[in-house]
């Protein structure tokens, strides 16, 4: 099948007419129409869920012989959208000038639609693997944490799921960097290690406020120094191949080295330096109830993201070399530690070697996100699996796709999905032979 563009066109036009916003998903119908279309290729198709009404969808073509399991992963279902702020219905599909609009286009039935087509074309030809297996699979509650998707799956069902290769989402999207384009191949993700940090003082009358001792103004030494500093670096190899591969070496400084990239390209360094360490951002605060109450305690909150592998105690010290040791108390509300899979790899290389066939001025560096996906569910429950994130774009830059992921107006180049279902039919023939 030569028209791997408009198959993903008409597919991802197809996936988005069906409603998954999650909650409440219903991602039923999305997944039946998958079902029958890779069914009908030669895949064995199983849909298999927590409920009735959210089923993941589990399809594999088996090899001849012994070798890698591929997974092309992907989730149907997506955030909400407001028409009112759209340009266009949300679950329209329509193309205009080249681009398909709706939610879901960029995250990410587009890449499930590009999976999909590059799967089913390779087994509607007679292509079947020498070795290992291809499995594609399309899971259900990624946006609210995948308690019915990849965590059940991999947590029910390991035996359905397991692989030793897996492609994703969460990088691929071309940035520009001087003169060159860039593609990120997303390696790690962050963890999250949310924290409330709590200050006590004495209650009075908001008219006589030297009488008590209020718990709110401790808070300002601390948000003073949250705000002025930012915590040491941890710095783990994802980013350091990055930077390596942008020409910039993290041997010495990091400081040094993100100064030399914001010389650069500002853009970037925003992006990179997350990357370089645990974050700190403040969000939520709270004290008295009453404002003629002088608040005996007061609350903040912080959303941390902190490096791969790296968690409580890591946080600890980078909070009391930032904040000191006294003064406050801290508690954990959310401990998700990150995780990452190796830089180099067999499918890297495949990556690299693709890219430089299809855009050979262009550069291939790993990439972290400072979110997370279901990679990494997946490489917390198969430690040997190589989870990468890519679906690559080059008509739309990364600073043109980024904005659009949760946001009004989200849409694609229709291009880049035919580029995308190319790269992935490829990169299995390459992986698993045949
Ligand atoms: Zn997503």
């Amino acid at each position: 099948m030569a028209d791997l563009a408009g198959s993903a066109t008409q597919l991802l036009q197809e996936l988005l007419r069906f409603n998954t916003v999650n909650p409440p998903g219903n991602e039923r119908p999305a997944q039946e129409h998958l079902a029958a279309l890779l069914r009908d290729a030669g895949f064995e198709v199983e849909l298999i869920g927590r409920t009735e009404e959210r089923p993941n969808l589990v399809a594999r073509l088996r090899g001849t012989g012994d070798g890698p399991t591929l997974c092309l992963l992907s989730h149907v279902d997506t955030v909400l959208a407001d028409p009112a702020e759209w340009q266009r219905d949300p679950w329209s599909g329509d193309v205009v000038d080249g681009e398909l609009w709706g939610r879901g286009a960029q995250d990410m039935k587009s890449q499930t639609a590009a999976e999909v087509v590059a799967a089913v074309a390779l087994a509607r030809e007679g292509w079947r693997p020498d070795r290992g297996d291809l499995l594609v699979v399309s899971v259900v509650d990624e946006e609210t944490g995948g308690g019915e998707g990849a965590e059940w799956l991999t947590e029910h069902h390991p035996d359905a799921v397991r692989c030793d290769l897996l492609l994703n989402e969460g990088a691929g999207a071309a940035f520009p960097f001087g003169d060159e384009r860039v593609y990120g191949v997303c390696v790690a993700e962050k963890g999250v290690f949310r924290f409330m940090l709590t200050t006590d003082g004495v209650a009075a009358h908001a008219s006589t406020p030297n009488v008590g001792d209020n718990a709110l103004l401790k808070m300002v030494p601390l948000l003073q120094a949250i705000s002025e500093r930012r915590p040491g670096f941890d710095v783990t190899d994802p980013p350091r191949a990055l930077l390596d591969g942008l020409g910039i070496s993290l041997d010495g400084d990091p400081a040094a080295a993100l100064d030399a990239l914001r010389d650069r390209d500002p853009r970037l360094a925003a992006t990179v330096e997350p990357m370089l360490g645990v974050t700190l951002a403040p969000t939520i605060i709270s004290a008295s109830e009453k404002i003629n109450v002088i608040p005996s305690r007061a609350c903040l909150q912080i959303d941390c993201r902190t490096p791969p592998g790296m968690g409580e105690e890591q946080v600890r010290t980078r909070v009391h070399e930032l904040l000191g040791g006294a003064g406050y108390a801290l508690e954990f509300t959310e401990k998700v530690v990150g995780n990452a899979s190796p830089v180099d790899s067999p499918l890297m290389d495949a990556l690299r070697g693709w890219i430089a066939r299809e855009d050979p001025e262009a550069r291939v560096v790993p990439t972290m996100l400072p979110a997370f996906t279901d990679s990494r569910t997946f490489r917390a429950a198969f430690p040997e699996c190589v989870a990468y994130g890519f679906f690559p774009q080059r008509e739309m830059t990364f600073y043109e796709t980024w904005p659009l992921m949760h946001a009004r107006d989200e849409r694609i180049a229709v291009a880049d999905l035919g580029y995308a279902a190319r790269c992935y039919r490829d990169v299995t023939k390459e992986l698993l032979g045949g």
